[in-house]
């Protein structure tokens, strides 16, 4: 046995290590109690740090009872298991994960030929973090367009966009935040969205482009897409004037292709120029992931392009973010592969058979009057029948809320600003089963609520919820 000798001089190098090697105090998780406004000053255990933001958690919603949004709250197993290998791609990087690149490609790819791009090979389109992203990047497409079309004129000529009042806020950012003027077509009498003559007529030489919903955040309609195009066909016979559309498909472009095939909303429409949609809402994936697409490179201007390494070439990109994560394209494409045309159908048909059973059964109550009946989204909403002076929606909302559901109330903006409704948003994974809950835990209410001497919710700001 060989003999050592003690260290005469003290050894004073340290054991490269750092808190992932291992619990370096392992009872500091119970003895400590980490500050949570301040980076605490030590380490705690994985252990105790996953419980304890684990626990913290627990009191979120319940999202399976969240009527209010349009964002997927339920993947298959296999799917979260496909997300979870995928973390640490990061999208940007098409030169390390070209599969991931491939993959977002084919999904472009399959898109175009679902919105029925005449040649879907000469489509260029992006994945983006959801709609509000793609809407920016379509956004500055026409904007850009337009100002190489006036370089006479602008800088000087102040640019607009004009939309229904009814847009999702993200327009209102991109007009703020690029600075083009928003010019809205009011709501008027029983008509909640955009009408085509008044749209067009909004339209001058400043005009980048008119944005169509498909549909509503408001009460899930649709926009009349087809009757938008003609209109602005006759404008361009009368004026010279050529202004390009685009369509906020964030839910309906997922839902359309697959249950109104025959409706002429996309591609087909010689002036459509773009259409984005929410993976993350109908594409049935968890958030964030949009995509934009562009159906020629007329439509998308060169300038705007950026490219990134690829394989020893280059790869153009166009985003707002630099990185990003790839989970979400990834499980995009699981989706795609998964369900197919006919899958889609299925499931949307189910969630729309959902919507319009629900629609006429809380019109069936008597105590309310449907604007929208869940049959173009599976998206309804609804408001309290001129005979009811004892509650207001903002009371039926509040009283859902006491039994778990969220279901906003919100007021409609000009020229409804009199009306104020309620929005259910049908989802996969809102069954029957749910439906019928929440339709016994409405008229449990009822008797309650007409009790009331007048509507009793003040503070309806509180009332409301999220409803975008
Ligand atoms: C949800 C929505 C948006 C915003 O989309 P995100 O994916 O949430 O960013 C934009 N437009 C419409 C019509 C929407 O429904």
């Amino acid at each position: 046995m060989a003999l050592h000798k003690g260290s005469g001089k003290r050894d004073e190098r340290k054991v490269s290590v750092n808190p992932f090697f291992g619990e370096a105090n392992p009872v500091s998780g119970m003895t400590e109690a980490p500050p949570t406004h301040r980076l605490p000053d030590t380490p705690l255990p994985p252990t105790t740090a996953y419980q304890l933001v684990h626990d913290e958690l627990m009191l979120d919603g319940n999202a399976r009872l969240n009527l209010a949004t349009f964002v997927t709250t339920w993947m298959e197993p296999q799917a979260g298991v496909l997300m979870a290998e995928c973390a640490d791609k990061n999208m940007i990087d098409k030169d390390e994960y070209p599969r991931t690149a491939e993959l977002e490609r084919r999904c472009v790819a399959m898109l175009a030929e679902l919105w029925n791009a005449p040649d879907p090979s000469s489509v260029i389109g992006c994945s983006t973090t959801g709609s509000s992203e793609a809407c920016m990047l379509a956004g500055l497409a026409l904007k850009r367009r337009w100002s190489k079309k006036n370089a006479d004129r602008y800088p000087g000529a102040r640019p607009n966009l004009v939309m229904g009042v009814n847009v999702q806020v993200c327009w209102d950012k991109f007009c703020d935040f690029w600075e083009v003027e928003a010019r809205t077509v009011p709501m008027e009498g029983d008509r909640f969205h955009l009408s085509p003559r008044e749209a067009a007529a909004l339209c001058d030489e400043n005009t980048i482009g008119v944005v169509g919903v498909l549909g509503s955040t408001f009460d899930g309609s649709y926009e009349p897409i087809a009757e938008l195009c003609a209109e602005l066909d006759a404008l361009q016979e009368r004026t010279g004037l050529d202004v390009p559309v685009h369509v906020d498909g964030a839910s309906g472009a997922m839902i359309a292709p697959f249950l109104d095939p025959d409706l002429e909303w996309d591609f087909r429409l010689p002036r459509v120029a773009s259409i984005n949609t929410s993976g993350h809402k109908y594409g049935l994936v968890y958030p964030g992931v949009g995509w934009a697409l562009w159906r020629d490179a007329e439509a998308l201007p060169e300038e705007l392009v950026f490219r990134v390494n690829y394989l020893g070439g280059d790869m153009p990109t166009f985003a707002l973010n630099f990185s990003r994560p790839g989970a979400q394209v990834v499980a995009q494409y699981y989706m795609f592969l998964r369900l197919g045309r006919e899958g889609y159908r299925a499931v949307q048909q189910s969630t729309r058979d959902v919507a319009r059973h629900l629609a006429d059964r809380v019109e069936a109550l008597g105590d309310f009057r449907l604007l929208t009946r869940g049959d173009q989204l599976p998206v309804f909403a609804f408001t309290t029948a001129d005979h009811i002076t004892s509650y207001d929606v903002f009371d039926v909302s509040r009283r859902m809320r006491e039994h778990g559901w969220l279901v906003p109330a919100y007021t409609f903006p000009p020229d409804r600003e009199d009306l104020s409704v309620l929005r259910v948003v049908c989802r996969n994974g809102f069954s029957h089963d749910l439906a019928d809950l929440f339709l016994a835990d409405l008229a449990r209410e009822l008797p309650g609520l007409r009790r009331q001497e007048r509507p009793s919710t003040r503070d309806k700001g509180a009332a409301t919820g999220f409803h975008h």
